[in-house]
């Protein structure tokens, strides 16, 4: 069966190199709709808490939200960090909290600090599947990600290998040592 999580992201972007009006930087606010699999957890009667979906998936994507995301290849991408620079905020400022953790992968840097995120393609819904499933798929059994901004909308479909043990009193991910992080449940 499947538990499904929706969590939206608001962010600017823009297709640099685009023939169309989405060259110039705009905003959108995005939905992510992420499809978890897995036998039911008899325990709580649950696939996965949609909750803990989200609460996983947020620590990580809340690098997008309220953030700028643009190709590494950009100029933007200089001007802006040179504009930030000036004004101090490139490295952090006492009201940018909402900060997730860095990340990088093959196809995308998160700049917590400045709330940037720079990519390796184009950031169309897309190519945000691909970001969000690389950085996603090992903590959670994803079989399906769709995300859609405006009148945009995509899909994609996985095939999940882990094998993640669920705690039976609260239904999220033990840890390596067979412990839940939440209630401290241990795996006999
Ligand atoms: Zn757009
Ligand atoms: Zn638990």
């Amino acid at each position: 069966m499947r538990s499904i999580a929706k969590l939206d992201l608001q962010y600017a972007h823009r297709f640099y190199g685009f023939q169309g009006e989405a060259q110039y930087l705009h905003g959108h606010t995005g939905i992510l709709t992420i499809e978890v699999e897995d036998t039911v957890n008899e325990g709580v009667n649950m696939v996965y808490p949609c909750n803990e979906i989200q609460k996983v998936a947020w620590d990580v994507l809340k690098n997008f939200d309220h953030a700028l995301i643009l190709r590494e290849d950009d100029p933007l991408l200089p001007a802006i960090l040179g504009v930030y620079e000036k004004q101090g905020i490139k490295n952090g400022h006492p009201q940018n909290k909402m900060k997730g953790e860095a990340f990088k992968t093959e196809l995308a840097t998160a700049y917590p600090d400045s709330r940037l995120v720079v990519t390796k393609e184009t950031m169309t819904v897309e190519g945000m599947i691909k970001i969000v499933y690389d950085l996603l798929k090992d903590k959670l059994n994803i079989v399906k990600l769709t995300f859609s901004s405006g009148v945009n909308c995509a899909s994609a479909e996985f095939v999940t290998k882990n094998k993640i043990d669920r705690c039976p009193l609260c239904g999220i991910a033990l840890d390596k040592n067979g412990v839940c992080p939440k209630c401290g449940y241990k795996k006999k």
